[in-house]
């Protein structure tokens, strides 16, 4: 293999490892990485610090491994080499930084990843706040709340939305110099500091900064002098005026192990949560994901229904969602097929068994009334007009074929009717499957949103 293939392989590698090790890991440490070459069994890296290296080394080199194998590439170790150690690196100055070349130092900012801008971030009810509040730290000009502290739930858009922020400061003031980067590594380079006594360039390099923003906050919780470190940090540049937007994946009070004077300082500023996601949010960005999927998968057509059946069965973090997509389309493109209600269900079925549970007649009956705009007073009326009469016999067959109760049953618990108007529209049901595709589609519909 020429070293061309060798980085198209390392590229593929890298899709796995963003996949498996989750976004903001995969930024952490793997991202970082240039592969400079394989020779002699060995695939060497330059890497930004030897800490990094080393961590890389214990925590991925296994996987990192096995991929290459995976690849028809034998190796037997990783080499890792890191720059100088002397000269820390500088914050960014974006304006006056030339190009720098990869060998370089990683600029102090970890990178951001291009495809988290608000354009991209979808807004609804549970994460408007946080968005907007996030839109008006990106303004910049007067702050106004100082910090501004995001939390919530796992991949709820907390770091999607720091990275935007991010993003929109370097399209429109460039020369601001922003810092963003995890709480783990703002202890990483604490802890190299020390050790290669070099506190007065980290605190040179996090004093200097027009915008610090600390992803993950949590991981600091019960490292105490890192606490107090940050403490410092924090002060000296709420002193100047410079914004600080920190997250976290609860609030500033719930956060187990956080020092008691940087808790109360959180609380100075604007405390937002992003709450978890509901069905409307998730269609939101379902539809924005699958557009994009579909640019880069022309020939995969897409089943809307997948996407409200999706919305429905997987819960609120949006990565978990997102990686459904993705599985899809790959799955789609791969075998040429269209995305159906059946693929989604049978490619997802690992996804969607975290979610099995037993299905009642009061949840049939709640999601054939949403599905048909009803109430559900509606389906247990005596009414007979067909807008109604309808969807309570889909409901009545739905309840016979999902759950295990009797006929008579079933009856009692759509308005006291006879076990004999059951069986009827149990049949009818099965027979209109047959003749109009609409209601086979709906059944199907509600059936695999209901169904374990
Ligand atoms: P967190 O940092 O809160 O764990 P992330 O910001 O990493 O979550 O989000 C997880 C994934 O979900 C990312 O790929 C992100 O782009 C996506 N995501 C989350 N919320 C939204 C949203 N409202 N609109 C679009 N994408 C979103
Ligand atoms: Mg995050």
């Amino acid at each position: 293999m020429d070293a061309i293939s060798h980085i198209d392989c390392w590229g593929r590698i890298r899709t796995e490892l963003r996949a498996s090790i989750g976004v903001d890991a995969f930024n952490n440490w793997i991202e970082p990485l240039e592969l400079l070459g394989i020779e002699a069994g060995i695939a060497r890296f330059s890497v930004p610090t030897n800490f990094m290296g080393n961590w890389v080394q214990r925590n991925y080199a296994d996987a990192i491994l096995h991929l290459f194998k995976a690849e028809g590439v034998e190796i037997g170790r990783l080499a890792f080499e890191a720059p100088s150690q002397t000269a820390a690196p500088a914050a960014e100055r974006v304006a006056t930084k030339p190009t720098a070349k990869p060998s370089e130092p990683r600029l102090a900012s970890s990178p951001l990843d291009s495809r988290f801008t608000f354009d991209q971030f979808v807004v609804g009810t549970p994460n408007e706040l946080a968005h907007a509040a996030s839109r008006r730290v990106a303004e910049g000009g007067d702050v106004t709340f100082n910090p501004l502290f995001l939390y919530g739930g796992v991949g709820l858009g907390k770091t999607h939305l720091m990275h935007a922020i991010a993003h929109e400061i370097r399209a429109t003031r460039p020369e601001a110099r922003v810092l963003y980067l995890s709480a783990e590594q703002f202890m990483f380079r604490f802890v190299q500091a020390l050790r290669f006594k070099d506190m007065h360039s980290f605190k040179e390099q996090f004093r200097s900064v027009d915008m610090l923003m600390v992803d993950d906050l949590q991981f600091i919780a019960g490292k105490n002098s890192t606490q107090d470190e940050f403490f410092h940090t924090f002060n000296a540049l709420i002193e100047q005026g410079k914004q600080i937007v920190i997250s976290a994946d609860c609030s500033p009070g719930e956060i187990e192990g956080l020092e008691e004077r940087i808790r109360s300082r959180l609380q100075w500023g604007l405390v937002v949560d992003l709450h978890p996601t509901n069905y409307e949010l998730r269609l939101g960005i379902l539809h924005a994901k699958a557009e994009a999927q579909a640019k880069a998968n022309p020939n995969v057509g897409l089943d809307v229904k997948v996407l409200e059946f999706l919305a429905h069965r997987i819960s609120s973090n949006v990565r978990v969602l997102e990686g459904a997509l993705t599985r899809l389309f790959a799955f789609a493109s791969l075998v040429g097929r269209d995305i159906t209600l059946e693929m989604a269900q049978d490619s997802l079925s690992d996804l969607l068994r975290q979610s099995d549970r037993k299905v009642t007649i009061d949840e049939i009956q709640r999601k054939v009334a949403e599905h048909y705009n009803l109430r559900i007073s509606d389906l247990l009326s005596p009414r007979r007009a067909r807008a109604v009469a309808r969807p309570r016999q889909v409901a009545m067959f739905l309840s016979k074929s999902l759950t295990a109760k009797s006929l008579p049953e079933i009856g009692r618990k759509f308005g006291g009717r006879d076990h004999t108007t059951v069986i009827h529209a149990v049949k009818r049901v099965e027979e209109m499957k047959l003749t109009d595709s609409q209601i086979a589609d709906d059944v199907e519909l509600l059936r695999r949103m209901l169904e374990a």
